[in-house]
């Protein structure tokens, strides 16, 4: 969909080759189609979707994760409905509230925010989530969808879904590329790595897969047109590590020390992804910063997803 190859999003920083693929500027274009298709939606069939998100404990960066999540949903228009439990709630009430979430018919996506506490089974509940409002993409059922690909695919999972998008969106050619991706997680790297292998314009990627036990991970990066870092290593990879002109994806965020920001006054992380930005920056031919880059794409994908679910269920959208 050439609709999408544009590339406006590609800005050029002082000093280096690289153009920059902004993930703030690609976030806010698709929040816009987002508010505006619920719109239409609403005056049309009088529903809004619905978001349950569902978190346990207080964990910090989980109360911010759910809250950038909820904030988001609302200025959307969506209905959101936040539960806040208990550290010590109990299995047997974790999923009857999942399970209600499941009947109601105002809700299109459950989330349940990760990782939960010792004595609850991660893995028991996600699979209790019904995989028609799985907005996560993480129930077997829609990982084995992806697999399939093509119009199999329901729910991507979110952070490979907006690395997908960014790529598309800065008009970086895939279909035949050598794409690398570092890292096999279940929610990063197997899963990207699967969505640009698939037989598609915008996949048809040959793709390797790195980890920890890959031979000569340079060599590996150094053939890559398109290189996918998510090691959670900062600074990992480095200037002599890519391919001139190649596109690097950064998914990394490191929090290695703490400041006090500017304009609030408060402390704040200093973050870090997986690659030497300063200097990879020179080299390659688009990347992706951190912070501003693959990190607001990830929430953005989870409203993409909410909407769809709605629309799957009105059937105006396909499976
Ligand atoms: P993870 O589950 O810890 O997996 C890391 C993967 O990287 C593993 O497969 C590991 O190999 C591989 N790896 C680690 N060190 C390596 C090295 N030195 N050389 C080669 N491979 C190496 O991590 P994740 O959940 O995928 O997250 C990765 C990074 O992305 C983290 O920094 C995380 O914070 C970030 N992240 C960002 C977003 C977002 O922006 N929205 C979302 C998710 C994750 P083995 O399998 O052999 O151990």
């Amino acid at each position: 969909n050439d609709m999408h190859t544009d590339k406006k999003y590609l800005g050029r920083g002082s000093k280096m080759a690289a153009k920059l693929i902004k993930g703030i500027e690609i976030r806010e274009e698709i929040l816009g189609d987002i508010r505006k298709e619920v719109q239409k939606i609403s005056n049309k069939y009088g529903v809004i979707p619905g978001l349950a998100t569902i978190l346990v404990g207080d964990n910090p960066a989980s109360i911010s994760y759910v809250t950038l999540k909820v904030e988001t949903a609302n200025r959307l228009g969506f209905k959101e409905i936040q539960e806040n439990l208990p550290e010590d709630i109990s299995e047997e009430e974790l999923f009857a509230l999942i399970a209600g979430y499941n009947k109601d018919d105002t809700i299109n996506g459950i989330l349940v925010q990760l990782p939960l506490p010792e004595h609850i089974d991660e893995k028991k509940v996600l699979y209790a989530i019904d995989p028609d409002k799985d907005v996560d993409g993480f129930h077997p059922i829609n990982i084995g969808r992806l697999m399939l690909g093509g119009s199999e695919v329901k729910f991507p999972p979110c952070t490979p879904a907006g690395i997908h998008e960014m790529i598309i969106r800065a008009g970086v050619n895939t279909d035949g590329a050598e794409v690398v991706v570092v890292g096999r997680s279940n929610i990063v790297g197997k899963p990207i790595a699967n969505m640009l292998l698939q037989k598609d314009p915008h996949a048809n990627s040959t793709v390797t897969v790195a980890h920890t036990h890959t031979k000569d991970l340079a060599a590996h990066c150094r053939r890559a047109d398109i290189l996918i870092v998510a090691a959670g290593v900062p600074g990992l990879v480095r200037p002599e590590w890519i391919k001139p002109g190649a596109c690097v994806i950064d998914v990394g965020v490191n929090r290695i020390g703490e400041k006090i920001s500017e304009k609030t006054g408060k402390k704040v992380a200093v973050l870090r992804g997986d690659v030497d930005f300063e200097a990879v920056s020179k080299i390659a031919g688009a990347i992706t910063p951190v912070p501003g880059g693959v990190g607001p794409m990830t929430i953005t994908m989870l409203m993409q997803n909410t909407l769809n679910s709605l629309k799957y269920k009105l059937g105006i959208m396909q499976v």
